[in-house]
C-alpha cells in the first residue's frame, strides 16, 4: 500500500522559487509516486503570478495564536492536478500576501522572517493535528522547517502527530534560523527542561533543533555532508553520537521540465543536431552588439551574485581573458550583490562586442543560456549540490567548476575521463586557468564535442537519488512508526 509523505518548504518550483530548494521540492515528489509513496507539498502562499493562476479550495481554517498575535488563516488545496501531486498552501495575508519569497523592496530579508517561518510549521502541524489529512512521514526542507521535528516530539498540542517520522534536508547550511529567548512565545509551549536541547549560543536555533531531533537528516550531496562536519558544529556533535541517521544525497534534476527536445522556453529545440541546437540558440540569445559569428565560443554564468557563488571572481577574471583571447564571448545573467551588478554591467559597457549581461532573475533566459553556450562557468566557494552543471550537461554545455561541495561528486575533469573541466582554488588566477583550458577543448573540436557528449548521456535524473531517499522514508516507517 502506497504510503503519504508531506514536503514542507518554503519554495516548490514552478509555484514559488528564488534558488535550488524550490527546483528539488518541486520535482523529487514527482519520482517518489514510482517507489511507493504518495507526495504532497505545503507552502505559503504568496502573492506571485503562479498563484494567481490556479483555483483553490479552502480545507481547514482556524487561528494561530503565536507572539501574542492572533492570526487567522486557511489552508487551501491546489485544484489543478497539473503539477502531478497534491499542492497546498498556507494562507496568511498579513504575512504572506508578497511579491517576493524572501526579499522586501529594499533587497533586505524581510524583518517578521521568524513569524513567517513558524508560522507556517505551525498551521501545517496544527491542521494535521485537527483534520483528517493524514500523512506517513513528513520532509522538511531547510532552517524555514527546522522546528518541526522538535514540535511534533515535544509540542504541546502536537499529540497526535508524536509517531510521524522526520526527515531533514540541509539544502544551504550557510543559513539560519536564529530567535532569542525572549521571543519564545513563537513557537507552540513545550516541556521547559527541553530549551538546552534546541539553544545553540544562547538562541532557540532551528538547525540545531533539526539537528537534535529530525529522525533523518541529508545533505544534498555526500561532499557537502563531510564539509558540513568543520562548519556546522550542532551536525558534527550528532554525527559523532550516530552517523546512520545521517547520509549525502546528491540532488538530480526534472528531465521532463529540462528536456532540450521539448522546452518551450528555448526558441529553438534540439533536433537531429547539437551542433545546430547550438548555434541556433547562440545566435538567438547574444544581442546585435556582440560579435555573433556560429564558432566563436560562448561561456556563460548563472546565478545570485553572492560571494558563495565567486561571483566577484568573474568581472576581473573575464577582463584577463579578454586581453588576451579575442575569440571568445561571454553571457551573464544573473542578480544580487548591487555592487558586483555595476561590475558586471560596466565590463559589459567596456565590451559590449564580447560581453552580454542580463541583471535579474528570468527563468526564460536561464533555459537559453544553458542552451546557447558550450560552456557554464561555477566559481563557487561552496556548492551544497549546485544543479546549473547538471542543467548545463543535459544542453550539451560543459561544467568549468570548482571542486567543492556537490560540485566535487557531479563536475569529474575531463583529463579523468569526466564531462567537465574542474579546478581547485576560489582566486581569479585559478578561474582564469580554467577558462583557457575551455578554450583549449574548444579548439580540440572532436575532444570537445566528446567530452560535451559524455556530459548529454549522463544520468543526472531523480531516478537514483529518489529510489534512495524512499528506502530511507521505509526504513523510518518501519522503526518508529
Ligand atoms: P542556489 O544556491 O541559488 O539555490 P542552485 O545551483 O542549487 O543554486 O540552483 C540555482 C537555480 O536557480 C537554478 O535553477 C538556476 O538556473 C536558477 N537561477 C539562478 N539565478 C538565476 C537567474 N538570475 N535567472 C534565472 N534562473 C536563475
Amino acid at each position: 500500500m502506497s504510503k503519504s509523505v508531506l514536503h514542507i518548504s518554503t519554495e516548490c518550483y514552478p509555484a514559488a522559487k528564488a534558488g535550488g530548494m524550490a527546483d528539488v521540492v518541486g520535482a523529487l515528489p514527482l519520482y517518489l509516486t514510482e517507489h511507493g509513496w504518495t507526495p504532497s507539498v505545503i507552502i505559503p502562499k504568496y502573492n506571485l503570478k503562479w498563484f494567481k493562476n490556479q483555483v483553490f479550495k479552502e480545507v481547514y481554517s482556524d487561528v494561530l495564536n503565536m507572539d501574542f498575535v492572533e492570526y487567522k488563516y486557511s489552508i487551501q488545496k491546489c485544484q489543478s492536478k497539473d503539477l502531478g501531486y497534491d499542492f497546498y498552501c498556507v494562507d496568511i495575508p498579513v504575512l504572506y500576501d508578497r511579491e517576493s519569497v524572501y526579499l522586501g523592496d529594499d533587497g533586505h530579508g524581510y524583518a517578521d522572517e521568524a513569524q513567517r517561518n513558524v508560522a507556517l510549521q505551525r498551521c501545517t502541524l496544527q491542521w494535521l493535528e485537527h483534520s483528517d489529512m493524514q500523512v506517513d512521514l513528513i520532509h522538511c526542507h531547510d532552517h524555514q522547517t527546522g522546528f518541526v521535528p522538535f514540535m511534533i516530539k515535544h509540542g504541546y498540542g502536537y499529540e497526535s502527530l508524536r509517531h510521524i517520522p522526520t526527515f531533514y534536508t540541509i539544502h544551504n547550511g550557510a543559513y539560519n534560523s536564529r530567535y532569542g529567548w525572549n521571543q519564545k512565545t513563537l513557537l507552540v509551549d513545550f516541556p521547559a527542561e527541553l530549551e538546552m536541547t534546541i539553544d545553540w549560543h544562547f538562541a532557540m536555533d532551528a538547525v540545531a533543533a533539526a539537528m537534535r531531533y529530525a529522525d533523518h537528516v541529508n545533505a544534498v550531496s555526500p561532499t557537502y555532508l563531510e564539509e558540513l562536519k568543520t562548519s556546522l558544529a550542532p551536525l558534527k556533535i550528532n554525527m559523532d553520537i550516530d552517523p546512520s541517521r545521517f547520509s549525502g544525497i546528491l540532488n538530480g534534476i526534472d528531465d521532463q521540465t529540462w528536456d532540450p527536445k521539448k522546452d518551450d522556453l528555448l526558441p529553438h529545440k534540439l533536433g537531429r543536431s547539437w551542433d545546430t541546437f547550438k548555434k541556433k540558440n547562440k545566435m538567438a540569445l547574444l544581442p546585435a552588439d556582440i560579435y555573433r559569428a556560429e564558432d566563436v565560443p560562448l561561456i556563460s554564468f548563472i546565478g545570485r551574485f553572492a560571494h558563495q557563488k565567486g561571483a566577484d571572481l568573474l568581472a576581473p577574471a573575464i577582463e584577463r581573458i579578454l586581453a588576451r583571447f579575442g575569440f571568445v564571448n561571454f553571457f551573464i545573467l544573473g542578480s544580487g550583490d548591487k555592487f558586483l551588478e555595476q561590475m558586471v554591467q560596466s565590463l559589459r559597457d567596456r565590451y559590449p562586442e564580447r560581453v552580454a549581461c542580463y541583471i535579474g532573475y528570468n527563468e526564460a533566459v536561464a533555459h537559453q543560456v544553458y542552451a546557447a553556450s558550450d560552456f557554464l562557468l561555477m566559481p563557487s566557494r561552496f556548492e551544497p549540490c549546485g544543479l546549473n552543471q547538471l542543467f548545463s550537461m543535459r544542453y550539451g554545455t560543459i561544467p568549468v567548476a570548482r571542486k567543492t561541495g556537490g560540485l566535487r561528486d557531479t563536475v569529474i575533469d575531463y583529463t579523468e575521463g569526466g564531462a567537465g573541466i574542474s579546478f581547485e582554488w576560489d582566486s581569479v588566477d585559478d578561474l582564469i586557468g580554467a577558462i583557457s583550458r575551455s578554450l583549449q577543448l574548444y579548439r580540440a573540436t572532436k575532444e570537445f564535442k566528446e567530452v560535451r557528449d559524455r556530459g548529454i548521456q549522463q544520468d543526472n535524473s531523480w531516478n537514483n537519488s529518489a529510489k534512495t531517499y524512499a528506502e530511507i522514508y521505509n526504513e523510518l516507517q518501519h522503526k518508529l512508526s
